[in-house]
């Protein structure tokens, strides 16, 4: 088993930095489908993305994820010696900037640099009557997407949907709801890994298998064949689409999955993937640990390319910041406007937002464009930022308008969009919200021309405040100056849509 270790080494670079086949074709299919559309110009750049990860062996996107091993080996194998090999894998694949330091202790905050720590990562072994292979599965699912996660327990009322009970059309009701309650925020396009039944644990386990199956696999259970395929179909009528904008592809795919229950409970678990969809596989020589084939993908087959034309395509009406920013200019954007930011921008996520409402921040922060985001950085020498896509605005909420308030930020740079305390900020004191493409990590690395500085590096590298300087960082105006909001429009008339969903169907 001496190759073992190189070999998950692989698997977790490989999983990281080149989007599997199915999912290509999947959001292939997208593309396709919204030319011409709004959530265009956002499918460009995921496709150019993709492309640039797989070319370099650049992360896909800068959250690569909590990592969930599925490992299958012969009778007696040693499990120990196997999962110190994975954990050394993960400990270099972080190393070489593969993987973003993303185990923090629940406690103290502090980030363990390596991706090691109590729970990560997660790994399942399983023996099955094969002496000759090991096989070992890769999950790398983000914190955006798991975070909408969800969870129902039957019956329930649901927003706009009513009472739904146990049985298939009740789950029906809680897979739109799902859908509708992520929004754009889970990065969609997504996909659902559903488990009906179960207890509340077993159920979120057995959701995320599902992810483990194709996306063009066909349910063998006839009657949960046709629940994915009408939510698929469904789903893609709520108008939510790529990132939230709109637009006819909001899912591409869902797998439904069914354990029994106890007669007190039933579960529905569901969980969201997003886009970036990291999901790979390997079948090793059981004695050497070598990899014989790899799972999902036809070795065959060449990767297709997924651009069809350089990431985002300038049409003359975008407009031109250069931060710092005034607030004229800021309240001169309105809502579809799409930008090109260059100049000076700061990062600052989680920890960065709950610092400010105790402390001054470490640097003027007045007429700034603030990025919600959390980098992968190399350091040799200097500062290389190897990937650097948006996170989750929302979870900012709380901070955000008076972080605008007390330090006359300009811009907040993020994806999923804000509430309504931000809106009001925003108004009141002259900022815009700009929504980039989430998961375009390798796009916009390359828009980032070189680190300045860092400060409250203590946090660690995802939540530290890094001073950078753009050209032509793309981003469209999803919350203006004015009072609107896109996010609010599309989660009204997406509503909407859900509410004539109702009547029952199976
Ligand atoms: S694509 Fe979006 S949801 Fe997925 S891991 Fe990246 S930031 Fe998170």
């Amino acid at each position: 088993m001496d190759a073992f270790r190189d070999s998950m080494l692989q698997l977790i670079t490989q999983t990281s930095t080149n989007l599997p086949p199915d999912v290509r074709r999947a959001m292939a299919g997208a593309l396709e489908a919204e030319q011409g559309a709004r959530s265009a110009q956002a499918l460009n750049v995921i496709a150019t993305n993709i492309d640039m990860a797989g070319d370099h062996e650049g992360p896909i996107c800068q959250d690569t994820g909590w990592p969930t091993f599925e490992v299958r080996t012969p009778v007696g194998a040693n499990q120990l010696v196997m999962k110190r090999h994975i954990q050394a894998a993960i400990a270099e694949a972080t190393g070489r900037g593969k993987l973003r330091p993303n185990s923090v202790d629940s406690l103290t905050g502090s980030n363990s640099g390596d991706n090691l720590g109590p729970g990560t990562p997660t790994i399942h072994f399983e023996q099955w009557e094969n002496d000759a292979e090991v096989e070992v599965k890769l999950l790398l699912k983000g914190g955006g997407c798991e975070n909408k996660n969800i969870q129902y327990s039957l019956p329930a009322e649901l927003p706009h949907l009513g009472r739904a009970g146990r049985d298939l059309d009740g789950v029906r009701k809680c897979l739109l709801h799902a859908i509708w309650q992520a929004q754009g925020q889970g990065c969609s396009a997504g996909a659902l890994g559903v488990c009906i039944g179960g207890d509340r644990a077993s159920g979120y386990l057995h959701a995320k298998e599902q992810l483990f199956r194709t996306l063009d696999d066909v349910n063998p259970n006839p009657e949960l064949q046709k629940l994915e395929d009408y939510i698929l179909q469904t789903a893609n009528t709520l108008g939510i689409g790529t990132m939230g904008f709109g637009g006819g592809v909001t899912l591409i795919g869902c797998k439904v999955g069914v354990l029994n229950r106890l007669p007190a409970s039933f579960f529905v678990s569901v969980a969201y993937d997003c886009w970036a969809f990291r999901r790979l596989g390997v079948v090793l020589d059981a004695k050497t640990g070598e990899i014989k084939r790899w799972l999902y993908r036809d070795e065959r087959q060449p990767t297709p390319k997924m651009s069809r034309q350089d990431g985002f395509v300038r049409t003359g009406r975008e407009k031109v910041l250069r931060a710092p920013l005034a607030e004229e200019q800021v309240r001169e954007l309105q809502v579809g406007d799409v930008v090109l930011v260059s100049g000076e921008m700061y990062t600052g996520r989680d920890a960065v937002h709950h610092y400010l409402m105790k402390h001054e921040p470490p640097v003027s922060l007045q007429g700034s464009v603030l990025y919600h985001c959390g980098p992968v950085v190399l350091k040799n020498g200097h500062y290389r930022i190897m990937a650097a896509g948006p996170t989750t605005s929302i979870r900012e909420e709380p901070y955000q308008g008076e972080i605008i308030k007390r330090y006359g930020v300009r811009a907040v740079v993020g994806k999923g969009g804000m509430g309504a305390k931000t809106l009001a900020a925003m108004k009141d004191f002259g900022a815009v919200y700009l929504n980039a493409i989430g998961g375009a990590a390798q796009y916009y690395a390359k828009c980032i021309d070189e680190v300045l500085d860092v400060k409250l590096l203590e946090f660690g590298i995802p939540e530290a405040m890094w001073h950078l300087r753009v050209t032509d960082f793309p981003a469209i105006v999803t919350m203006d100056a004015h009072g609107n909001s896109l996010h609010a429009d599309v989660e009204k008339t997406s509503a909407l849509l859900l509410a004539k969903l109702a009547e029952p169907v199976f």
